[in-house]
């Protein structure tokens, strides 16, 4: 079975003022790839998926926290291209529709207190002892596939923009970014956006999967409190920017780099009718982590 998906991530145009007052704003919808194997979830396991089949491992095993897009999409995948899959879960053991669908496609929750998840290599080989069937994917999915895959986002688009916004949790969907607009010689100005509290943390994540030193601008100043953290402004953007354009966006992380294009716009960062294209990273299942505050 090939390992390939067919999908349509336009980049769409959107009207939302008073952001589109001072510049345009287009959105890539990487959100459109699959409902599951989601975003830069899809461009970080296609790699990886295809090194696991030539190296004839038939299962993935990987890390994630309770909501980790990451997991249902190697759920999902695993399923689709016949993986089986296993996941390590942190913290005790819960029951949420994120960890529902995981299992439904198949995936093999291993619940592992938050002290035991630290000791990624321990809790494999306890679990997995020479067993040479499986494929490990990090936590996220970082690593070298994962930012070879996300070099496709701007491979694939079909106009020129003066800024590109992404979100970053790991760091490989930017590395990817930065490294192909270096290759394709394009000017564009890449900025990344933290979601997680420090996000300094994130340059040299960033920076080793680099194939140069490329310039990148950083934000750490959006992750409204930390990585599953929010607050009544952030969930007040996400309803108005829904509501103004049918686009879903996630607390988590696209949301939070939109607001900075936002906050950067009132602030008179960018010049007049500048191009800005946001990356869609998908993972709109986070939106049910926080259903309690966004319904
Ligand atoms: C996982 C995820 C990210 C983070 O991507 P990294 O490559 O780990 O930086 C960004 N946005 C969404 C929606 C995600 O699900």
């Amino acid at each position: 079975m090939t390992i390939e998906l067919n999908f349509d991530s336009r980049e769409e145009e959107i009207n939302f003022p008073p952001v589109t007052d001072f510049v345009k704003l287009y959105i890539k919808r990487d959100d459109l790839i699959h409902p599951f194997i989601s975003g830069n979830k899809w461009r970080k396991l296609k790699f990886n998926l295809l090194k696991a089949r030539a190296l004839n491992k038939n299962h993935l095993v990987t890390y994630g926290g309770a909501y980790s897009n990451h997991l249902l999409a190697t759920a999902a995948a695993g399923a689709k291209f016949n993986f089986k899959t296993s996941a390590f879960v942190r913290g005790e053991e819960i029951i949420n529709p994120v960890l529902d669908l995981c299992k439904l496609f198949g995936m093999n929750l291993i619940f592992v207190s938050r002290e035991a998840y630290k000791e990624k290599y321990q809790l494999l080989e306890s679990k997995f002892n020479n067993d040479d069937e499986i494929y490990v994917l990090e936590e996220g999915g970082y690593g070298m596939e994962a930012e070879k895959g996300c070099r496709e986002i701007i491979i694939e688009l079909k106009n020129n923009y003066d800024h590109i916004f992404c979100s970053a949790g790991t760091g490989a969907t930017a590395a990817g970014i930065i490294n192909q607009l270096s290759l394709s010689r394009l000017k564009t100005k890449v900025h990344i956006v933290s979601s997680l509290k420090s996000g300094e943390f994130l340059k040299p994540e960033i920076d080793r999967l680099l194939i140069d030193k490329i310039d990148y601008q950083l934000h750490t100043d959006f992750h409204f409190g930390g990585y599953a953290k929010t607050k009544p402004e952030l969930i007040n953007f996400i309803k108005d920017f829904t509501k103004q354009t049918g686009i879903l966006i996630d607390p988590v992380y696209t949301s939070k780099t939109l607001f900075a294009i936002q906050d950067l716009a009132l602030k008179d960062y960018f010049n007049k009718d500048d191009k800005i294209l946001m990356i869609h990273t998908g993972g709109l299942f986070g939106i049910l982590g926080m259903m309690d505050k966004l319904g």
